[in-house]
């Protein structure tokens, strides 16, 4: 049993390398003439209980794969991922099984999460067994009742089909569903997606809520940076494969010391955010950096303003001086850069 401050999950230079992947991590691997791609690299963090570390970032930057490995989904390359103090990564998936039920996830895509030829109740019926087989039917009708009630939704929603769902309904099934094998930690990736945005501001008051009634812990992952603010107590900004930055959300927002933060958080990249655009736009195309390909050393350098503004310090391409996260403004804030943005008198 893990003692009371500890945090639930721990994460400790977490690797996950590709042999083959487009995009950025392609031409990295090109760079380095390995054809290993690291997906994830060297990625540290702890999630304590009743808490909501935002993992955010542009599409293929990792923040998928970490969560993956979290339910043990891939094999890890290299690192260690503790849950309520046990070494997941050496579990077998048999031995993981009783956690496992603890880790839930829910999934992006709404229509491939849930069986279009099942009924809800028959959904809600088949979550509820698997995490308490022995249930006899009074006990299990009351269950799934309990699941409809937590989510907000209707018994006669019961008899429906997937397809005669709106896109907030399935959301809220695919959380019932999760919450049916009674989580600790509940993996969100891109939850709101695809969804309008007065429901998806349903759906986070509905995950706030659950998390005061439940004391869950999320790990938040998207790449919608006002929503992440919103949501979460902490935020890791990952950039290709590594956190460049970490701490209180409103810092982070607010005062960022990493440029690539910053760049995240101006007027333009959010509003190709929510266009959606972020994640396909090649960062050439951003217009306002000169993109050559990832460096060594830091992988931000050819995006990054302040190395241009700088006159391009090689130090910040030198392999061997990697920028590593360090404390910004104290203890709770650090940020992976050789000059990072000047201190803020942000929130917090
Ligand atoms: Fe920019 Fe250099 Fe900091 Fe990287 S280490 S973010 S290139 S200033």
């Amino acid at each position: 049993m893990e003692p009371m401050d500890s945090p639930l999950l721990e994460v400790r230079n977490l690797s996950k390398h590709f042999s083959q992947r487009g995009g950025l991590f392609a031409a990295l691997a090109r760079e380095r003439g390995t054809g290993v791609i690291p997906a994830v690299d060297d990625v540290s963090f702890d999630l304590h209980a009743n808490e909501t570390l935002g993992l955010v970032g542009e599409s293929g930057c990792g923040k998928t794969t970490t969560g993956k490995a979290i339910l043990k989904l891939m094999p890890v390359t290299a690192g260690r991922i503790r849950y309520a103090g046990r070494d997941i990564t050496v579990l077998s998936q048999e031995e993981f099984r009783p956690l496992r039920r603890e880790i839930q996830m829910i999934f992006q895509d709404l229509d491939a999460a849930l069986n279009p030829k099942m009924r809800i109740e028959s959904v809600l019926r088949e979550a509820v067994l698997l995490c308490e087989p022995t249930l006899a039917s009074g006990a299990l009708q009351a269950r799934i009742y309990e699941l409809l009630e937590l989510v907000n939704l209707k018994k006669n929603k019961l008899s429906s089909f997937p397809s005669e769902l709106s896109g907030g309904e399935k959301r809220r099934i695919g959380i019932a569903r999760a919450l049916a094998m009674r989580p600790r930690l509940i993996v969100a990736d891109e939850p709101t997606s695809a969804l309008d945005v007065s429901i998806q501001a349903q759906v986070i008051n509905l995950l706030r809520d659950l998390q005061s009634q439940l004391g869950l812990s999320y790990l938040f992952i998207s790449h919608d940076l006002q929503l992440v603010e919103l949501v979460s107590h902490r935020v890791a900004v990952m950039y290709l494969g590594r956190i460049v930055e970490m701490g209180p959300a409103e810092r982070v927002a607010h005062a960022p010391r990493h440029p690539y933060t910053a760049v995240l958080w101006s007027s333009l990249v959010e509003k190709m955010s929510r266009e959606g655009a972020a994640s396909s736009v090649a960062p050439s195309a951003w217009g306002v950096f000169d993109f050559e390909r990832p460096t060594e050393g830091c992988r931000f350098a050819p995006r990054c303003p302040v190395y241009a503004a700088r006159g391009r310090p090689a130090q910040c391409t030198d392999a061997s001086q990697a920028p590593r996260l360090a404390a910004a403004d104290g203890g709770a804030h650090v940020v992976a850069c050789h000059f990072p943005l000047p201190a803020q008198a942000g929130p917090g």
